[in-house]
């Protein structure tokens, strides 16, 4: 669905990965994984469409850490750094998240955290996390 906006293609997926619940653990396990998304829109039209995707998939309103059917976030836009109501980039808890590095890791080994100056391929590696997220394919 990514594919299929205007403008837009996905020229790399990540594995998928199983990470256990953040914030409430009575919930099952998320799977996540990242995409590369090459793109002419702007990055808050992006997510406007991340977001009617979600609905597409039947999202609905729910607890903040809760489940939920899907969950499209913006990790970074390139060297992009800002922070409104509405969008922050990078994503203030990329680094923290394995869930989120690893696989972000695996669709652009090279790109450079703009806070951190280091690659998502040194960062993924050298990083401590609590719980790490496995590869399930
Ligand atoms: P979360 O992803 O934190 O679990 P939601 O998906 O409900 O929660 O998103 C809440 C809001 O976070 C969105 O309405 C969006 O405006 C905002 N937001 C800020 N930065 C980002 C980002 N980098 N990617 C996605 N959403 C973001
Ligand atoms: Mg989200």
């Amino acid at each position: 669905m990514i594919a299929a906006l205007r403008g837009t293609s996905v020229p790399a997926r990540s594995r998928l990965y199983r990470s256990a619940p953040w914030g409430d653990p009575r919930q099952p396990d998320f799977i996540n994984a990242a995409c590369l998304v090459r793109t002419s829109l702007a990055p808050e039209v992006l997510l406007d469409e991340l977001q009617g995707i979600e609905a597409a998939l039947g999202r609905v309103p729910g607890p903040r850490w809760g489940p939920r059917r899907i969950d499209l976030d913006l990790l970074a836009c390139e060297g992009a750094v800002m922070d409104t109501p509405r969008l922050t980039l990078p994503h203030p808890r990329f680094l923290e998240r394995s869930f989120a590095l690893l696989p972000a890791a695996e669709v652009w080994p090279d790109w450079v955290h703009p806070a951190a100056g280091k690659t998502l391929e040194e960062l993924a590696r050298t990083l401590a996390f609590t719980t790490v997220a496995e590869p399930i394919e």
